[in-house]
């Protein structure tokens, strides 16, 4: 009998991809071709990681439905213009996965979107499976990770966050949670949510990895 999979999961935005400048970019898209006032930079990121149509109700709550279908028909033509794997972040994976460990993604993204993006970025081969949030409970809900074993019959090893919402999802789906802090809240922020390990680099996860036997 082989033993199931062991599986690290991680969020993508802000966690393995800098993809913040395009998605800003084109959620103030949407509000400027509404004619609508547009936040800064500032005020958008504090809400990225939320679904986007929460990001939407928080700034023209009367227009939600159009502003998302504006940004989900731009996003795709434009969201690898600026965004990039961050440093190491493809080594990472390419190691993982050399010692025996399966890969997904977990994203609030929709999965067709997710999919679309990561093949955009040439990552698909690096992945066993992206899992995206189509009308469940997004994170902190531990839904997506759930659904991401599910679909690889495999046992979750850690979340690897950026946010208190993937740390809080990852342990409530019974993994333990790494968070970096590269993405979109800082250490203090992170510590609230009190992960397993929050580092400025992924040498701390590899240590605790090692090659399956
Ligand atoms: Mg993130």
């Amino acid at each position: 009998m082989t033993a199931p999979p062991k599986t690290i999961v991680f969020d993508l935005d802000g966690t393995l991809v800098d993809s913040l400048p395009d998605i800003i970019a084109s959620f103030q898209y949407a509000l400027e071709s509404l004619k609508l006032p547009v936040p800064s930079d500032a005020e958008v990121r504090a809400l990225v990681g939320l679904p986007l149509e929460d990001m939407y109700a928080h700034f023209a709550p009367d227009h939600v439905p159009e502003l998302c279908a504006i940004y989900r028909e731009y996003y795709p033509r434009n969201f690898v213009k600026r965004s990039r794997p961050f440093p190491g972040a493809v080594e990472l994976l390419r190691t993982l996965r050399e010692r025996g460990y399966t890969l997904a993604i977990a994203t609030t993204k929709r999965t067709d979107m997710a999919r679309r993006f990561v093949e955009a970025l040439g990552l698909t081969s690096a992945l066993d499976h992206i899992q995206g949030t189509d009308g469940f409970p997004h994170k902190p809900a531990p839904d997506v990770i759930q659904r991401a074993l599910a679909a690889l019959g495999s046992e979750g090893l850690w979340m690897v966050g950026d946010t208190t919402h993937d740390i809080l999802a990852g342990r409530a789906a019974g993994l333990r949670t790494y968070a970096v802090t590269w993405g979109n809240h800082g250490p203090d922020e992170l510590a609230t949510a009190k992960p397993d390990e929050i580092q400025a680099d992924l040498s701390r996860l590899l240590e605790h990895l090692p090659a399956r036997a």
